[in-house]
């Protein structure tokens, strides 16, 4: 490491607190033996630490999102034998439960952003944009930035519900953009996961400056699931180890709102017969596959406990 390297310093909630995870599917297509288990760790982990799960339905995305995969998730994840506490069906302190319903909250925390200095709108390629919305997926993870837009960054800006419009970036009127966070190079991102140990990741390197509000007025998964996560007092992160460097991004998001960043579990993925990490195209091993072809929850279990060799 080089000494003048930055180490990016996070806030960790204190472990004392009541233990509050979630399960965070996208209704993008129906749920498949992969997410089942890591669901289902997280709502083992919660049981164990006499704790609360929250149910969020990670409709962020209007072009991918159906209301018919919202509600099967919902079915098939109960079927399964999980249990919440919090969710868009039982309501709680917390809500609304439907993240497209929460984009007031995800706008307050993009102005916080914004007017500590960390967005630049960025007008470089669409390409990448209608992924931004999306959680990267192991392979699927973006290209580092090159940092083509990174000088139109404002520092301390009073105005920054005026920077929603292109005019107050110096950009011609109805010029599309999107809003960036602005990354130091270089800076090591560190955090202990519960599951898989000590985890370095160097922005720059690992990952670059990323979307968090998209050129067509969708907030960013990264954006949402951090705002979320602070908002509903969540104090540990199950998710599936290909999204380790998002969540090295979104420490960085931890950090820059000055909120304490809560512990992380990521699982290992359960693959298929080739070797492939299962996508909501494996169908066959969906959820609602193998209900329809007449297998037991107990049954379910015992398939990724056989591919994973856990129990
Ligand atoms: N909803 C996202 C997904 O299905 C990610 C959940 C998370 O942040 O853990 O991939």
């Amino acid at each position: 490491m080089n000494p003048t390297q930055k180490i990016v310093r996070v806030k960790l909630l204190p472990a004392a607190r009541e233990y509050r995870g979630r399960v965070a599917p996208s209704p993008t297509g129906f749920l498949h033996l992969g997410h089942a288990r890591t669901f289902w760790i997280a709502h083992e982990r919660a049981r164990s630490a006499n704790g609360v799960l929250i149910y969020r339905n990670e409709d962020l995305d209007p072009q991918r999102s159906t209301p018919e995969f919202a509600a099967a998730a919902l079915e098939d994840l109960r079927w399964l034998g999980l249990e919440w506490q919090e969710g868009p069906d039982v309501g709680g302190r917390f809500a609304p439960y439907d993240q497209s319903a929460r984009r007031e909250m995800h706008r307050t925390t993009l102005l916080a952003l914004i007017t500590s200095g960390h967005v630049f709108a960025c007008t470089c390629s669409r390409k990448d944009i209608a992924a931004a919305s999306q959680a990267p997926h192991g392979a699927d993870d973006e290209p580092v930035y090159p940092g083509t837009c990174r000088h139109r960054c404002l520092i301390n800006d009073p105005q920054a519900a005026a920077r929603l419009e292109a005019t107050a970036w110096g950009l011609a009127p109805g010029t599309k953009f999107s809003l960036r966070l602005r990354t130091s190079d270089g800076a090591l991102v560190r955090f202990a996961d519960t599951a898989l140990g000590p985890q370095s990741f160097e922005a720059g390197r690992d990952f670059g400056d990323y979307v968090l509000w998209r050129h067509d007025d969708v907030p960013s998964y990264q954006l949402a699931v951090v705002a979320d996560d602070i908002a509903m007092r969540i104090t540990e992160v199950v998710r599936g180890e290909d999204l380790l460097v998002s969540t090295a991004r979104q420490l960085l998001l931890y950090e820059k709102l000055r909120a304490p960043a809560p512990a992380f579990h990521h699982c290992t993925l359960v693959r298929d017969d080739h070797g492939q990490r299962l996508a909501k195209r494996s169908e066959s091993l969906s959820l609602r596959a193998l209900r329809e072809a007449g297998r037991t929850p107990n049954e379910v279990r015992a398939m990724w406990a056989a591919v994973n060799g856990d129990a």
